[in-house]
């Protein structure tokens, strides 16, 4: 995966590579210096680091996406009830701040904002809200013994979800917020060897002109 570079780390890679062939001409010469030698090292291993970061970055930045993509709304039409003409035409916010998917049924030829976030982020809040309600139906309603085991039961698969839910996206901001916090680091390094690699390059530039 040596494509997802950020354009610090390309310039950088670019540097190490005129710096290696600089150093291989020099191996080549027989005038090879320790200094040269050392910088060579220093470059291989900044370049395993370049590549191994935009790797992980890559891979926490894809399973953000398909976490993204994780919720099935299974919208419905409001007027004939059915799942199977609708078509997603876009994305609104409501007032609790989540994200809901709004589609249009080319049966009915209406369009409708389906009533469940279409994200786990979202997801989470709107679970937290169904279980209250339905804590608040099961001790108040007086239902049958039956309805109420049910509905218990219900109650508990949902909760479950929640929790389940609650922790892969906890875990999954963690590792996002962690590797965020490892690309500006990453970022501020890079950026102080570019400087030093571009001042060494400077330095060689009336010699290499002869
Ligand atoms: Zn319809």
């Amino acid at each position: 995966m040596k494509q997802h570079l950020t354009e610090n780390e390309r310039e950088v890679i670019k540097l190490i590579q005129f710096f290696k062939k600089r150093g291989e001409r020099l191996a080549e010469e027989g005038s090879l210096t320790q200094e040269h030698q050392d910088l060579n090292a220093a470059c291989e291993r900044l370049t395993e680091k370049i590549y191994n970061h935009a790797d992980f970055r890559q891979q926490v930045l894809e399973k953000h996406e398909t976490l993204k993509g994780i919720i099935e709304d299974h919208a419905q039409c409001p007027t004939c009830n059915k799942m199977d003409l609708l078509k997603k035409v876009g994305v609104v916010t409501n007032e609790a701040n989540w994200k809901l998917n709004r589609y249009k049924c080319r049966r009915c030829n209406i369009e409708f904002t389906w009533n469940r976030p279409n994200n786990p982020w979202d997801m989470i809040p709107f679970l937290e809200v169904c279980l209250q309600e339905l804590d608040n139906n099961i001790g108040s309603a007086e239902m049958e013994d039956e309805l109420k085991t049910r509905a218990q039961g219900a109650r508990d698969h949902m909760s479950q979800s929640l929790e389940q839910l609650r922790t892969a996206i906890e875990a999954a901001d963690a590792e996002k917020a962690g590797m965020e916090e490892k690309d500006k680091e990453m970022a501020r390094m890079l950026h102080d060897f570019k400087k030093y690699l571009m001042i060494e390059k400077i330095k060689l530039e009336p010699f290499s002109e002869n």
